[in-house]
């Protein structure tokens, strides 16, 4: 079986990733992928917005990083994204972000919830203790529906990354996935299929199944990514993915070239 393209990769520029895209490039072919794709964390309108992401003017460096790799990997396809974080109202900079490179495809993802917390950063944990988990997933899905609904995300990150630290409301969440996967469907956006959380406290692949399950009733998209920060993360535990999406009726997934979406069997 062909294992299935990681379209989800860091490189140091976000200041959290060691390694750089040729590192990477060679650990696919070792593993035997025949395509990848970069999505380093994106620039914000400001550069003092966090300390987790490549500069405004660290862009072209990025670009020419990814294209060196595929210079010297000619046998691997190299798809070149971003991870754009998605707030409400930065909508324009996504677009004038677009705009600046021929991007492969870009992830949208939510980390924050409000302007200052980003859910997923260990050095702000005791946030969790603050709130009822049930309000923060509320505000998280419905900014990934928002995340869809933009049209700006080819693909949409980590779909339930709020359980990242184990923390998960006593509530059905049904009706929070299900606004999320109407949006998606509405946009025409893919999901991922995103193997950190199991190298997470969460233990478990990125969406849950009950979240899994419901795209997949409703034929939406997907893609398959390590999120490697490192390496040796590239494709790790790809083979639990696919058994996950088989399970519940997926045979296809997807690829990008610039923007343009083609299925593939896995
Ligand atoms: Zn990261
Ligand atoms: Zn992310």
């Amino acid at each position: 079986m062909q294992l299935s393209a990681d379209y989800h990769m860091h490189t140091p520029l976000c200041r959290h990733a060691v390694g750089e895209p040729v590192d990477y490039a060679r650990r696919a072919l070792e593993i035997g992928l025949t395509e990848i794709g970069f999505t380093d964390h994106s620039p914000m309108a400001r550069d003092d917005f966090d300390d987790w992401r490549m500069k405004d003017s660290q862009l072209e460096e990025y670009v020419s990083k990814v294209r060196l790799a595929q210079r010297t990997h000619p046998q691997l396809t190299i798809r070149m994204g971003l991870e754009v974080d998605y707030l409400p109202g930065q909508e324009d900079w996504i677009r004038r972000l677009a705009a600046r490179q021929p991007w492969d495809y870009f992830i949208g993802s939510v980390h924050y919830v409000s302007d200052t917390w980003d859910i997923d950063n260990p050095a702000k944990l005791s946030e969790w203790k603050k709130r009822d988990p049930y309000e923060v997933w509320s505000v998280y899905f419905e900014r990934l529906a928002q995340a869809a609904r933009s049209g700006l995300f080819q693909i949409i990150g980590h779909a339930d990354l709020p359980k990242k630290f184990g923390i998960r409301p006593a509530q059905d969440c049904h009706p929070l996935y299900e606004e999320f996967i109407n949006a998606a469907v509405e946009a025409g956006c893919a999901i991922e299929l995103n193997t950190a959380g199991l190298r997470k406290e969460c233990r478990e692949i990125y969406p849950c199944p009950d979240l899994l399950k419901l795209a997949r009733q409703k034929n939406v998209p997907i893609t398959f990514g390590s999120d490697a920060h490192a390496p040796a993360e590239v494709g790790m535990n790809f083979a639990e993915a696919v058994a996950l999406a088989h399970s519940v009726g997926y045979s296809e997934c997807c690829r990008f070239n610039h923007g343009k979406r083609e299925s593939v069997q896995f």
